[in-house]
């Protein structure tokens, strides 16, 4: 499951596919030097076929997340860890070997070792790379750290570092608290035994800070309302005052009573919620009754 989500979810593979160039660092298996593989002979005959530096112990295939056999060449599923180039260098440790038979190379320079190792007919020839002391030709090309400066890198640094500020400057200015108001559906008012009306709302209130906070809640806009709520002073507040844990939503029942029943059917009236340094307000309705002609 895991590899299928890499695959066809995860959109990182698809951008970095198409940042690709032929100067780009990519995981590869160098088959210059590796072809044709085999397993490791003590002494080769006079008459032997050339035998590359793969032992075809697959143990970079064993420890491909992906389950993928890099030495078939690039592949989307590739997500460029790294841990077959461990593997195949703890292997070339063992054999005495040059490390790097996968490495982190770019296509150029693995286009040239291809031309140094190929032969007229497509096979490659490890010996052609090696001089007769069995050391790399100087002609081979070794991809190392310069080859990641160059413009087009530069370009993409400060590309992305330009969306890095972006977010940190979204992140710090995003506000500390949040509210969020929902009226209740049925009923939509009340009429309550002294006459007046009201109006029941779920409201959630967002502490975004690791502190507590102590916040007001008042409205605005409906003259002559009151609030309250179960657990809230009852009894006609204008205000109320909240105390809300740190990084947590608190959930509250508060209902708005109004006096006045000459009120249109419907009336837009500001609920907001402030500690004195951050303010969060939402507009919401009061439901009346239609009056009867
Ligand atoms: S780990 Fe290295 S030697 Fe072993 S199969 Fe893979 S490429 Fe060949
Ligand atoms: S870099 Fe990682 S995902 Fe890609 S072939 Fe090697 S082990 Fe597999």
């Amino acid at each position: 499951m895991r590899e299928q989500v890499c695959t066809y979810m995860c959109p990182w593979p698809r951008i970095q596919a198409a940042m690709l160039d032929e100067y780009s660092l990519t995981v590869t298996y160098n088959d210059w030097r590796g072809e044709p593989r085999g397993k490791p002979v003590k002494k080769a005959a006079p008459d032997a076929k050339p035998v590359g530096d793969c032992v075809d112990c697959k143990a970079c295939v064993v420890v491909c997340p992906m389950g993928i056999d890099i030495r078939e060449g690039q592949q989307l599923e590739c997500i460029t860890c790294a841990l077959c180039i461990d593997a195949c260098d703890s292997v070339m440790d063992k054999l005495g070997r040059d490390r790097g038979l996968i490495s982190y190379t770019t296509l150029n320079d693995y286009s040239t070792n291809m031309q140094l190792a190929g032969q007229a007919d497509g096979v490659i020839d490890p010996r052609k790379v090696r001089d007769s002391a069995g050391q790399l030709l100087p002609a081979v090309k070794h991809t190392d750290w310069r080859s990641v400066i160059r413009p087009r890198t530069f370009v993409y640094f400060l590309g992305w570092a330009a969306i890095g500020v972006a977010m940190m400057v979204v992140l710090a200015m995003r506000p500390s608290i949040g509210l969020n108001v929902l009226h209740d559906r049925n009923p939509l008012y009340v009429l309550l035994s002294d006459g007046s009306l009201q109006n029941g709302y779920d409201v959630k209130i967002l502490n975004m800070t690791p502190q507590p906070r102590e916040l007001v809640f008042t409205i605005e806009g409906l003259p002559g309302a009151t609030l309250a709520g179960p657990g809230l002073s009852d009894g006609g507040a204008e205000r109320l005052e909240i105390s809300v844990e740190p990084d947590l939503v608190l959930p509250l029942r508060i209902y708005v009573r109004s006096p006045d029943q000459d009120l249109p059917p419907q009336s837009d009236f500001t609920m907001t919620i402030t500690d004195g340094t951050a303010t969060a307000s939402t507009n919401v309705r009061f439901e009346a009754p239609e009056k009867q002609e």
